[in-house]
């Protein structure tokens, strides 16, 4: 496979086009069959419901090259579930979870020459995403659906190095109790573009939201779950409802447990606690893990002893393991690794 010519290691966090996309539409109850298509646009009413009324899920989800020069992604069945539970919750029909995965493998097939090669650090990140297309007036789901995934060759999150970053404790929620939080809806991004631009505004990185019951308890970010270390080495990830249940965070507690040896506890944390731990990262596809120096609650600064000038020990031994199982170097639990 001839690649692309593109300078892997220099890639931003942005779209690319690449050669091939995949599109299945719902219609009259059911799914069509399904292609992979050259065409990157879009065509839809100006009435289409994800328009008007923001029908749409999405996953994240990365392929790449391990070691031995074979293209993989991590965990799709994980993506594939989550999917399956948004397009519940937003009424939407569900993908059959075995087709969700088949599509993400011929798209990535498709696009081979953008696949990073290894070592660069860059990988191939793809985005399956459902939307309603149809004409919809008064407030209810659309009847229509595209399934879609396109990919984009993105670069390595961390260049240089991964310094610990500042959040702040936002004043602003996600998610409601009872709402969306815990599905991977766009209209969950949509609520939080003030905040984090708000918060760049301010000069924090990211915004760490709290329960939006109470405001006592830690929830998430943006876009990725919080991990915590305590000063006794025992690995904490807040419980909550309405958080986001993060493949990678999942990922990295089986991690932490079955290769690292370290106990594991998935809790309520309390933001009055925050002060107590050792190490903080945030956990998604994107970065896997990277840490945070600092959170400032109101003025009131909080600095993790792992500082900001690089990563705790514990943290890195994590973001050291998972990387290594991902890219062939560690031997991965069964079903981990799915080979395109
Ligand atoms: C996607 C996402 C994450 C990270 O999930 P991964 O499966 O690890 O990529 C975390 N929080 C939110 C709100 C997300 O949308």
């Amino acid at each position: 496979m001839e690649k692309k010519n593109i300078d892997w290691s220099n890639l931003d966090f942005g779209y690319i086009e690449t050669d091939k996309r995949y599109v299945s539409t719902w219609k009259d109850g059911a799914w069509d069959e399904g292609r992979l298509i050259g065409d990157s646009m879009i065509t839809m009413s100006e009435c289409a419901c994800v328009l008007q009324y923001a029908q749409t899920i999405f996953e994240g989800i990365k392929a790449y090259e391990t070691v031995d020069g074979r293209i993989v992604t991590f965990r799709p069945d994980l993506n594939a579930e989550r999917f399956a539970s948004s397009a519940e919750r937003m009424e939407m029909p569900v993908f059959p979870r075995d087709r969700f995965v088949d599509s993400i493998k011929k798209v990535v097939k498709a696009n081979a020459a953008y696949v990073p090669p290894y070592g660069t650090g860059a990988t191939l990140y793809v985005r399956p995403y459902m939307f309603g297309i149809n004409p919809v007036i008064g407030v209810k789901p659309a009847t229509e659906f595209q399934y879609r995934v396109f990919t984009t060759p993105v670069g390595p999150y961390f260049k240089g190095g991964a310094k610990p970053i500042t959040i702040r404790v936002s004043d602003f929620d996600r998610a409601a109790p009872h709402g969306t939080g815990h599905i991977k809806a766009g209209l969950n991004y949509a609520m939080s573009l003030h905040a984090i631009v708000d918060a760049h505004n301010q000069g924090y990185d990211e915004n760490m939201y709290l329960d939006p019951q109470t405001r006592t308890k830690v929830e998430e970010t943006g876009g990725a779950n919080f991990l915590f270390v305590t000063k006794d080495n025992k690995i904490v990830t807040p419980k909550s409802n309405s958080i986001l249940p993060s493949v990678t965070r999942r990922s990295l507690m089986h991690v932490a447990e079955h290769y690292l040896g370290l106990e594991v506890e998935e809790r309520e944390v309390y933001l009055d606690e925050v002060k107590d731990f050792a190490e903080c990262g945030l956990c998604g596809t994107a970065a896997v893990i990277s840490p945070v120096g600092k959170v400032v609650d109101h003025g009131k600064e909080i600095c993790f002893p792992s500082g900001m000038e690089e990563m705790g020990p514990t943290i890195t031994k994590l973001r050291e393991t998972l990387t290594g199982i991902q890219m062939g170097t560690i031997e991965a639990p069964d079903g981990w690794i799915v080979e395109i």
